[in-house]
């Protein structure tokens, strides 16, 4: 079949698709209130990829009373067009993603719409700020309603009118309530990004995050030094290098860089849809190897860095501490003899840690996390890892201590954190038609079950006849 020939065809298909495939149609669920104030079916906070396809697959599923809150101005959310710092996605550009399989909704679909199914055959990488224009376009086709500017602040459990849990969400634009909250609240959703201790120390114009806004400008000369190597490491140092630092030197643990890409390994149905179905030993040793062996990075992430001859990698060379010398320099130190830099960039990542989150206040300290219900074996044990939350099958949160915060039975994350109970799920591309509504179906089993006597009641009054009995042919005993 040929692609669509414009953006106007391709939207009427999507128009046509959504519509021929929208059983089963009957609405279900029935408008709440709280204190007489409106009560959402479902909250998602965080309007980023994930939490895009999550609220799709909602809306398909006839969740009506939706709504996506994202802090960040329209356009701006997650992290394409401020702190990603690559040209391109690393994702191949024929996986499926928030579409969730709808063929008309693939970001395929819409860039042959735009440039010609020559133009995708082109393409190498998808640039991200065209993925990024993919997902507002994405968003504005789909119907999804999102307010931008709008944080999502604490959460307690409070009541409906007629006595069903339900949760009120402190926001920037004043309270909201709703049955459910999905957080699918990006990298740095269930903790935040972490540096060592002894760098983030440092007065803050010495040093960085790698996801954090630098001025980039101001490094023109100077000696920076990255620590990590993965993917934003190497990122940060070409955005450095290109903009005239006199050297990157960028250091890492390991004697050998990892040149695999252990997402790409795991890119199939097998494991994407089931190893949340595992035991909790096979779910921690897959993901503590992959986790271990973090995100790796391209060939044209490596050569965009590696072209340059004032940058140096420094392998088997961690850090182990930092001070401002008297010059105003860092000095670092490592195993193998101090290092002295202008300004130091941190590609360390994420640590899982409830208690950072503002929307978690009221239950962070009940959160479980693996290290709760897990203890693996020494040779795969590993601090950072048992940090991750313990999830139930449904993406919400379960209790450290049952029965003091039973309603976080009703916060369902959606995020990189998901990654130990699931495998990769609102946090990767590759596995967001599997984990999307695989998430979605929590919401809605939650929604179901606590409707069920409703339901039940309305079962035994329907009266729709299908049928009209003719009364002569009824035999008068
Ligand atoms: C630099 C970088 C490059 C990446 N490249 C790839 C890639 O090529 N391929 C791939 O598969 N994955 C990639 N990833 C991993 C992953 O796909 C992205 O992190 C992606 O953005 C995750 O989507 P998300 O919706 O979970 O989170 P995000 O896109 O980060 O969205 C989360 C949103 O939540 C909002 N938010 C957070 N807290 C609140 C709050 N309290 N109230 C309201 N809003 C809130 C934020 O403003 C944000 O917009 C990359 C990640 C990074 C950091």
């Amino acid at each position: 079949m040929p692609a669509p020939r414009s953006l106007a065809a391709l939207e009427a298909d999507i128009a046509r698709d959504l519509a021929i495939t929208a059983h089963p149609r009957a609405p279900w669920l029935k408008p709440k209130t709280a204190g007489g104030l409106p009560v959402l079916d479902c909250l998602v906070v965080g309007g980023g990829q994930g939490g895009l396809a999550v609220a799709f697959a909602l809306k398909r599923d006839r969740v009506e009373r939706l709504l996506v809150i994202d802090s960040a101005p329209e356009g701006q959310e997650g992290p394409w067009v401020t702190y990603a710092r690559m040209h391109t996605l690393r994702s191949p550009k024929d996986q499926t993603g928030p579409d969730l399989r709808t063929p008309s909704l693939t970001y395929q679909a819409w860039h042959e719409a735009l440039y010609g199914e020559e133009g995708f055959a082109r393409l190498g990488y998808i640039p991200k700020e065209l993925w990024n224009d993919y997902l507002l376009w994405f968003r504005r086709v789909t119907g999804i309603p999102v307010r931008n500017g709008v944080t999502a602040g604490r959460i307690t459990p409070t009541l409906t009118d007629d006595g069903l849990p339900c949760l009120a969400i402190e926001t920037s634009a004043g309270p909201m309530l709703a049955r459910k909250v999905v957080l699918a609240t990006g990298q740095d959703g269930g903790g935040r990004n972490w540096m060592p201790p002894f760098v983030e120390a440092l007065p803050p114009p010495l040093r960085a995050h790698a996801w954090d806004a630098i001025d980039f400008d101001a490094l023109k000369g100077k000696v920076v030094a990255v620590l990590g190597a993965g993917a934003s490491a190497f990122d940060n140092a070409a955005v450095a290098l290109e903009r005239g630092a006199g050297e990157v030197h960028l250091f890492c643990r390991r004697e050998i860089v990892m040149d695999v890409q252990p997402y790409r390994w795991l890119t199939f149905a097998g494991f994407l849809r089931h190893l949340g179905d595992m035991p909790d030993a096979w779910r921690w040793r897959f993901m503590q190897k992959i986790l271990t062996m973090r995100e790796g990075f391209t060939q044209e992430t490596y050569d965009r860095a590696n072209r340059f001859p004032n940058f140096l990698m420094h392998m088997g060379r961690p850090w182990s501490g930092a001070r401002v010398g008297a010059d105003g320099r860092v000095a670092i130190e490592t195993p193998r003899g101090p290092f002295t830099a202008d300004y130091l960039i941190c590609g360390t990542g994420v640590r899982m840690d409830a208690t950072a989150r503002p929307e978690l206040a009221a239950c962070a300290a009940n959160i479980a996390t693996w290290a709760d219900r897990y203890t693996p074996p020494e040779e795969e044990a590993s601090e950072r890892l048992g940090e991750f939350p313990y999830l139930a099958p449904d993406f919400a949160f379960t209790e450290r201590r049952a029965g003091e915060t039973p309603w976080i039975r009703d916060l369902h994350f959606f995020g990189f954190g998901s990654q130990l109970s699931f495998g990769p799920a609102g946090s990767s591309i590759n596995a967001m038609a599997i984990a999307a509504p695989r998430c979605a179906a929590g919401v809605t089993r939650g929604l179901f079950a606590a409707d069920m006597p409703r339901l039940f009641d309305e079962l035994c009054a329907y009266d729709i006849k299908q049928v009209a009995l003719d009364p002569g042919k009824l035999a008068a005993e």
